[in-house]
């Protein structure tokens, strides 16, 4: 049995700040959290925040790549740098995602994540929560930087192969796709958060997914619908899309790229005054440019994705076309707390317990709670990742 206490910091807790923390870890749990040096065991080690902040780790339910590969590669390779590179800033848990790909594409993703979830080691980096099966279900029109050519309708066939894999925990597909009402209903079966993204759907399609089991929009305000572009696709009168369904319904819940290049921070304190921290989340969405010199990288799979930009601050599809973003959790929660003028413990917890949440995994992840896995990230006072340390043990780069 070995202990280890945290001293010296501010810890995050998901509804305050609790200044001179003392945390106690046993083995790979946290045990106490408070203020109380009498609860420090003789025996622990103790790590010395400097007057940081003491921090749950990060959890990412958008993610497709980092540290030069994408995770549609489909190589354990890929996913094992992925998971080092987002580690880095203090990511504790991913939800891998995949982008439009054929069907071989999106099994071999799903394979090569399995084999590195059940490799089990924290050595690994960020560990995986689950997949976010994301593309190829996106409404055509709608696909941003994915590769059109490859989205389609669900079909009960393919998708029910994909949920087989045991590891989908995130599902998404456009609300207005025929088949979508099946598919949203055998996600919810099969306990996954259900989620409308890359769609142009009207406000009675969205509560017909509402009414199947969706609970969820990815990337707020990108490739979806708002009232002039349903009034294209449906005529007059006007009506409600997407973006009044998520503001009225209290149960939906959405997420935002924090990284101050895909949204203004008006938009991005907007979002949290409106859904609160506890229905919205913080993503990186970020693509295999992050760490990586700016330059031209492919978008989904090494062999076939659609080419982007990197210029070391977002990517570009085209002049004036974003391609997701190429920056860590660590800079969208200084993002939303600086920029969005978020308290702090509200953008952390909109980074680490609200998606562990949604996602089903809070027990275990998410918050600085005794009997969860001890997956604490040192930050400095300005919020710059220190240490992580992950299931107990300090992690530190393999490559
Ligand atoms: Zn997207
Ligand atoms: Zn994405």
């Amino acid at each position: 049995m070995s202990h280890l206490c945290f001293l010296n910091g501010t810890a995050i807790l998901p509804d305050r700040l609790l200044p001179d923390a003392v945390i106690v870890c046993r083995d790979e749990r946290i045990t106490y959290v408070g203020t109380a040096r009498s609860r420090v065991p003789a025996s622990a080690k103790i790590i010395d925040a400097k007057g940081g902040y003491i921090c749950p780790g990060f959890v990412d339910i958008h993610i497709h790549g980092g540290g030069g590969a994408d995770v549609m590669d489909g190589t354990r390779e890929a996913v094992h740098t992925v998971c080092q590179s987002h580690a880095r800033h203090g990511t504790t848990t991913i939800f891998p995602t995949t982008s439009t790909g054929t069907d071989d594409q999106i099994h071999a993703m799903l394979a090569a994540c399995g084999e590195v979830r059940d490799t089990g080691k924290t050595d690994c980096g960020s560990k995986i929560g689950g997949v976010h099966l994301y593309g190829p279900y996106f409404a055509k029109g709608k696909t941003g930087c994915h590769d059109e050519s490859v989205c389609r309708a669900p079909k009960a066939a393919e998708y029910r192969r994909y949920f087989d894999s045991g590891i989908i925990g995130i599902a998404t597909c456009a609300a207005e796709l025929p088949g979508a009402a099946a598919f949203y209903q055998h996600a919810t079966k099969r306990g996954c958060l259900v989620t409308c993204g890359h769609s142009n759907s009207s406000w009675n399609e969205m509560d017909a997914g509402f009414k199947r089991g969706m609970r969820h929009v990815d990337h707020f305000w990108c490739a979806m619908s708002n009232v002039s572009s349903v009034r294209k696709r449906l005529g007059v009168p006007m009506q409600g899309s997407m973006l009044e369904y998520v503001l009225s319904n209290p149960e939906m819940s959405t997420e935002v790229i924090a990284d101050g290049m895909h949204l203004a921070p008006e938009l991005l304190s907007f979002a949290w005054r409106m859904k609160g921290s506890k229905r919205l989340c913080l993503v990186t969405d970020c693509n295999r440019a992050l760490d990586m010199p700016p330059g031209k990288y492919r978008f989904g799979p090494e062999a076939d994705g659609s080419w982007f930009t990197s210029d070391g601050q977002v990517g570009w599809a085209s002049p004036g076309s974003l391609a997701s973003s190429v920056m860590g959790m660590d800079h969208m929660v200084r993002t939303m707390h600086k920029l969005g003028n978020v308290p702090l413990q509200d953008a952390v917890r909109m980074a680490s317990l609200t998606p562990a949440e949604r996602t089903g995994i809070d027990q275990q992840v998410g918050s600085l709670t005794p009997g969860k896995q001890a997956d604490i990230v040192l930050l400095s006072k300005t919020l710059k990742v220190k240490q992580v340390h992950i299931n107990g043990e300090r992690w530190s780069p393999s490559r």
